[in-house]
C-alpha cells in the first residue's frame, strides 16, 4: 500500500476523477414515492398482495417470536413442530390455546379493510391475496379469497382421517381435541420442518407471474418460500410496492418502498383505485 498522501487539488483545479466520488442516487421524496405507489395501484388491472406479521401486529397480534412470544419458557421452535406434537400433544395444544386467546381479541385494521376494498375494485379474478399470517384477520375483515401460506389457526385437521374444519372456541376444551373418528386433531397450521399446504405456493407463484402489480405488506421478505414471490415479480419486470415499518432486503430493488404502518398507508394507496371503480360503476 502506498504511504503517499492523496494529492490535495489546488483551488480552481479540476475535481478528482469521477471514480473517486460516490454520487448517491437521487432520493425520491416520501410524498413522491407515495404518489407513485398510488398511481401504480390505480392503473393496475390486476394485483397480487403478500402480507406478513407487520399488518397483524398493528391489530395487536403478538409475533410469538422473541420475548413477547415466550410461553412457560418454551420457544416456538420447540413447540411448533411435528416432533413436539407427537411427543406431547397436550402441551402443544395448551400453547395454541394460549395463542388463540391472544388472537381472538384482535380486530382487523384499516390496512385489512383497504385490501377488501381493493379486492372489490379489481374483482376476484384480478386480485389474489397471499398471507403468511395464521390469525384469520383478512377473512374477518371480509377478504373473500385468501391463500394462507402457513395455514389458519382457526382451523383444525385430523391427524388420522385428514378431515378439516373451522373451530373458533376459546378456550378450546377438552384438550387435546379429538375428531369424530377418534384421531387427534391438530391446528391446521404449517409447523417447522413441514411443507406448505399443497398447491398454495404454486397458486401464489402463478398469480404473481400473471399479474400487473405486486404489493408486499408488513413482511421482512426474508422467510422463504414467501420471499421468492416479490423476486419472481421483479425478474419479470412487474412493479413491486413495499410497505413496512422498517426497510427490508427488498428496499432498493422494489419499484416503490414506503416506510410506515399498513393501516395508515394502504388506505391511501388504494383510494384512487376504489374511487375509479365506484365512478365506473355509477356510469354503467
Ligand atoms: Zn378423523
Amino acid at each position: 500500500m502506498s504511504t503517499q498522501a492523496d494529492p490535495v487539488p489546488k483551488q480552481g483545479s479540476k475535481a478528482p476523477a469521477a471514480s473517486c466520488l460516490y454520487v448517491p442516487p437521487p432520493v425520491e421524496g416520501y410524498a413522491a414515492a407515495l404518489a407513485r405507489g398510488r398511481d401504480l395501484v390505480r392503473d393496475a388491472p390486476s394485483a397480487v398482495v403478500l402480507t406478513g406479521a407487520g399488518i397483524s401486529a398493528e391489530s395487536g397480534v403478538p409475533t410469538f417470536r422473541g420475548p413477547d412470544g415466550l410461553w412457560r419458557s418454551f420457544r416456538p421452535e420447540d413447540l411448533a413442530t411435528p416432533a413436539a406434537f407427537a411427543n406431547d400433544p397436550l402441551l402443544v395444544w395448551q400453547w395454541y390455546d394460549w395463542r388463540r386467546e391472544r388472537i381472538v381479541v384482535a380486530k382487523p385494521n384499516a390496512g385489512h379493510r383497504a385490501l377488501v376494498e381493493l379486492e372489490q375494485a379489481l374483482g376476484p379474478r384480478c386480485f389474489t391475496l397471499v398471507t403468511q399470517n395464521v390469525d384469520g384477520l383478512h377473512r374477518l375483515a371480509g377478504s373473500a379469497a385468501v391463500i394462507h401460506l402457513h395455514g389458519d389457526i382457526w382451523f383444525v385437521r385430523c391427524t388420522v382421517c385428514e378431515e378439516r374444519h373451522e373451530e373458533r372456541s376459546v378456550p378450546l376444551r377438552p384438550l387435546p381435541p379429538r375428531c369424530a373418528c377418534g384421531g387427534l386433531l391438530r391446528p391446521d397450521v404449517v409447523w417447522f420442518n413441514e411443507p406448505l399446504p399443497a398447491g398454495a405456493l404454486e397458486q401464489a407463484m402463478a398469480a404473481v407471474r400473471a399479474t400487473d402489480l405486486v404489493l408486499v405488506i408488513g413482511t421482512s421478505s426474508l422467510v422463504y418460500p414467501a420471499a421468492a414471490l416479490p423476486k419472481i415479480a421483479l425478474e419479470a419486470h412487474i412493479p413491486v410496492v413495499v410497505v413496512n415499518l422498517e426497510p427490508t432486503p427488498l428496499w432498493h430493488s422494489a419499484t416503490v418502498a414506503l416506510q410506515g404502518a399498513a393501516a395508515e398507508l394502504l388506505p391511501q394507496l388504494v383510494e384512487g383505485k376504489v374511487h375509479r371503480a365506484v365512478k365506473a360503476a355509477q356510469e354503467r
